[in-house]
C-alpha cells in the first residue's frame, strides 16, 4: 500500500512539474511569474522529476519544434515514423542530447524565451545526482516494499520524465478522437487522460496552443485548469490575456 501511494504521488507531483512547468510555462508562456516563482517551480520540477530530471530549455526548444512540425520528419517526437514507442524515445533522446550538448542545430525562432538555471542545471543533470536520486528511490523500496514485485515498479521512478512524455506524444497522436481538423494526427485520448493530467487533449492543443485549459467540450476536464486558476487568483502566476477566439 505505502509502495503504491509512493509510485502515485511520485507520478502525479513529477507530472505536475512537466505539464505546469516544462509544458504550459517554459514551452508556451501561457502565464508569467516572478522570478522568485521561477525559481521556486524550477527546482520543483528538477526535484520531482529527480533522476529523470528534464531541462527546461531542451524541453521548450523540442516542444516547439513539435508544435511547428507536428507529425512531419521535423517533429522530435511523432509516432507516425516508428513502429514502436522505444524507437521513438531513442529519436527523441538524440534530439534532446544534441539541442542540450549545442549539436543540433536549434532554429532561432524556438531559441528564446525559456527560464535559464545553469547553477541548478549542473546540479541536477549530473549523474552524481541522478544516481542519488535513484537510490532514495532503490531506499524507499527496501524499507517498504512487502513482496519482490513490487520492485519492478522502479525502472518507472527512474524514467519518469521520459515515460510521462513518451505516453503523452504516442498516445497522444495515434489513438482518440478529434474535435478539431488540424493538419497533424493529434487526437484527445479522453479514457486515459486521468493518468496525464490533461496533457491528453492533444488535438484542442494543437488546435489552439496558447489556450492555458486543454479541455473544450462539456465532458472534457483539464485537472490543472483549475490550479492555473487558483496559482492566478493567489497571484503566484499571471495569466497571460488571450485574443477571444483562442477562449
Ligand atoms: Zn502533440
Ligand atoms: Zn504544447
Amino acid at each position: 500500500m505505502v509502495i503504491f501511494l509512493f509510485l502515485v504521488l511520485h507520478w502525479y507531483l513529477s507530472l505536475f512539474g512537466q505539464t505546469f512547468f516544462l509544458h504550459r510555462y517554459a514551452a508556451h508562456k501561457m502565464f508569467t511569474m516572478n522570478p522568485f516563482w521561477e525559481k521556486f517551480w524550477y527546482t520543483y520540477t528538477w526535484v520531482m522529476q529527480g533522476s529523470s530530471y528534464l531541462n527546461a530549455r531542451a524541453y521548450a526548444i523540442l516542444h516547439r519544434m513539435h508544435h511547428a512540425y507536428s507529425d512531419t520528419k521535423e517533429d522530435p517526437h511523432t509516432p507516425h515514423f516508428f513502429k514502436e514507442v522505444f524507437s521513438m524515445m531513442w529519436h527523441t533522446r538524440k534530439v534532446y542530447n544534441g539541442v542540450l550538448e549545442g549539436t543540433w542545430k536549434v532554429e532561432e525562432k524556438f531559441n528564446k524565451n525559456y527560464p535559464v538555471y545553469p547553477k541548478i542545471d549542473k546540479l541536477a543533470d549530473s549523474w552524481t545526482m541522478r544516481i542519488l536520486f535513484g537510490l532514495s528511490y532503490v531506499a524507499f523500496y527496501y524499507f517498504f516494499a512487502t513482496a519482490w514485485w513490487m520492485y519492478l515498479f522502479l525502472p518507472i521512478h527512474f524514467l519518469m520524465g521520459p515515460i510521462q512524455g513518451a505516453v503523452v506524444n504516442w498516445a497522444g497522436h495515434k489513438y482518440g478522437y478529434r474535435n478539431f481538423d488540424e493538419k497533424d494526427h493529434s487526437k484527445n485520448t479522453l479514457i486515459i487522460d486521468f493518468l496525464m493530467l490533461g496533457e491528453l487533449f492533444q488535438n484542442n492543443h494543437h488546435h489552439a496552443g496558447a489556450r492555458p485549459n486543454f479541455a473544450v467540450k462539456w465532458w472534457e476536464f483539464d485537472p490543472v485548469y483549475p490550479v492555473i486558476r487558483l496559482l492566478h487568483a493567489l497571484h503566484i502566476i499571471r495569466l497571460v490575456p488571450l485574443a477571444s477566439s483562442n477562449r
